[in-house]
């Protein structure tokens, strides 16, 4: 048997970091056994769906590297065929059409609560025998006796009583179906094995079931995973901060590192925290799923970051920053191999964001040394210490880091400076902030004309009663 999976999310908003976790768990399980993974798009709520959440789930998708081997497909084109299903179960006496009004229904929902009885519809409709009619919705028959068993795969065996389900709606007044039929008619006609899907479905699962075998198809295995939490155990919204897959993106977050944070929010083997993907598709079992909620861990998502920054090829990363800087207006042309400039802050940066912020020195035309504390620095450092500096850096039989560091340390000892007592001014004067790769980097990088240029300028700032 093919294992089939499919990732079913419904477009009324971004791709956020629980459903990227549900797709790349049921992406796994697909990857894993050989099987084929399936993207479908529930756009059938026409109000609440739109277009840019498709385009953003298909992009999350793209970015996270969770490719599919169908579709996507979309509910809203498959209309026909679930009016085809509802006029089969129809006549099959599998559904029926109910009349009643939604004044109606309040009124005997108020009723039942009066009585403290569990509120739910009931029945009348059932048998009546009821053709169709505008208004009339249709009603699926469920089965008034015994129970469905659903050996949930992540939550153990749960048990239904079918006289605990509704008979639900499944087309509207309009004519629409409603999200559990179309789930239904989906999961059949697309050969779906296995549904794994957040536990927030879990009710549904054993109507869904009853409707299956009313078709006569085998319902799928399914595994329900717990929702993802805040770090304060409450449920994840917009004030954890970033929840959207979209957003970890532009805050420079790699696909490398969010896939393994995610993989591990819910699943563990044993100690291990890093997985490449060829691991953790070897490794992961959907038994393995914990059935108990996991929380948000910001802290490890920006360790696990700071990893791959550090190991992945530096060609591949300065790919990934270089629209980081584009986007702050950096001319990549007007400085150093961006690769290089990456492989001096591999180390540094625990976010592309934060490597761009970093690498935007190297392109910058000027500097200005607007900071006083920075002024300060340079003003308090013996002027004939960066005069016979910026001498011997013009004057360097070569501009290798070797020869920057000799001449530093010469200038350094000649005027009784230690090395980063003169190296701290010379930072400055070059790039005009405090913070860089160490300064034989930066100046080889920044390249010869410039440190001069700018060591020579920032002398004559800081010392202008000395000017000629
Ligand atoms: N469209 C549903 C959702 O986004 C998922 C349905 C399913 O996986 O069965 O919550």
């Amino acid at each position: 048997m093919t294992i089939r999976t499919r990732f079913a999310p419904s477009p009324t908003g971004y791709l956020h970091i629980g459903g990227a976790r549900t797709a790349l768990y049921s992406w796994l399980f697909a990857r894993k056994h050989q099987g084929r993974f399936i993207l479908r798009i529930e756009d059938t709520d026409l109000e609440r769906s739109t277009p840019e959440s498709v385009d953003a789930i298909l992009e999350g998708m793209a970015f996270l590297g969770l490719d599919y081997d169908e579709g996507p497909f979309y509910q809203t084109a498959r209309f026909d065929r679930y009016r085809e299903v509802l006029s089969e179960f129809i006549a099959q006496g599998h559904a029926y059409y109910c009349t009643c009004t939604k004044a109606e229904l309040e009124e005997r929902r108020a009723a039942q609560i009066a009585r403290k009885e569990k509120p739910r519809y009931d029945r009348r409709c059932r048998d009546a025998g009821h053709g169709p009619s505008p208004q009339a919705v249709v009603r699926f028959k469920n089965p008034l006796e015994g129970t469905v068993v659903v050996d949930d795969a992540v939550k153990g065996r749960v048990v239904f009583r079918n006289d605990e389900l509704d008979d639900l709606v499944i087309a509207r007044g309009d004519g629409t179906p409603t999200y559990n039929f179309t789930v239904v008619v989906d999961d059949m006609d697309m050969g779906i094995t296995h549904v794994i899907r957040g536990d927030d479905h879990l009710n549904n699962t054993p109507r869904q079931i009853n409707m299956l075998r009313a078709l006569d198809a085998t319902p799928p295995a399914y595994a329900h995973i717990p929702m993802i939490l805040g770090e304060d155990g409450a449920r994840l919204s917009k004030r954890h901060g970033a929840v959207s897959v979209m957003q970890y993106r532009d805050e420079g977050y790699l696909p490398e590192a969010l896939i393994n944070y995610l993989v591990r929010l819910g699943w563990a083997h044993g100690d291990q925290e890093i997985f490449t993907r060829a691991e953790m598709t070897a490794l992961f079992d959907i038994k393995d799923v914990h059935a108990a909620a996991a929380a948000i861990n910001p802290k490890k998502l920006l360790w696990l970051n700071q990893h791959y920054i550090k190991t992945l090829p530096a060609a591949d990363i300065a790919k990934r920053l270089a629209p980081f800087l584009a986007a702050r207006g950096a001319d990549l042309t007007a400085g150093p191999a961006l690769v290089e400039v990456v492989t001096a802050l591999q180390e540094r940066a625990k976010t592309l964001v934060e490597m761009a912020e970093q690498a935007h020195i190297f392109y910058k035309p000027e500097t200005v040394i607007d900071d006083p504390k920075n002024q300060a620095i340079i003003a308090s450092t013996p002027r004939p210490a960066l005069a016979a500096l910026a001498e011997a850096f013009a004057t360097a039989p070569a501009w290798t880091r070797e020869a920057i560091h000799a001449a530093v340390e010469t200038a350094a000892t000649t005027h009784g400076l230690t090395f980063g007592k003169l190296a701290q001014p010379i930072r400055i004067a070059v790039t005009g902030t405090a913070v860089s790769p160490p300064i034989d980097i930066t100046c080889a990088l920044l390249g010869r004309e410039r440190c001069v240029l700018r060591l020579k300028s920032a002398i004559a700032l800081a010392f202008p009663e000395t000017r000629p």
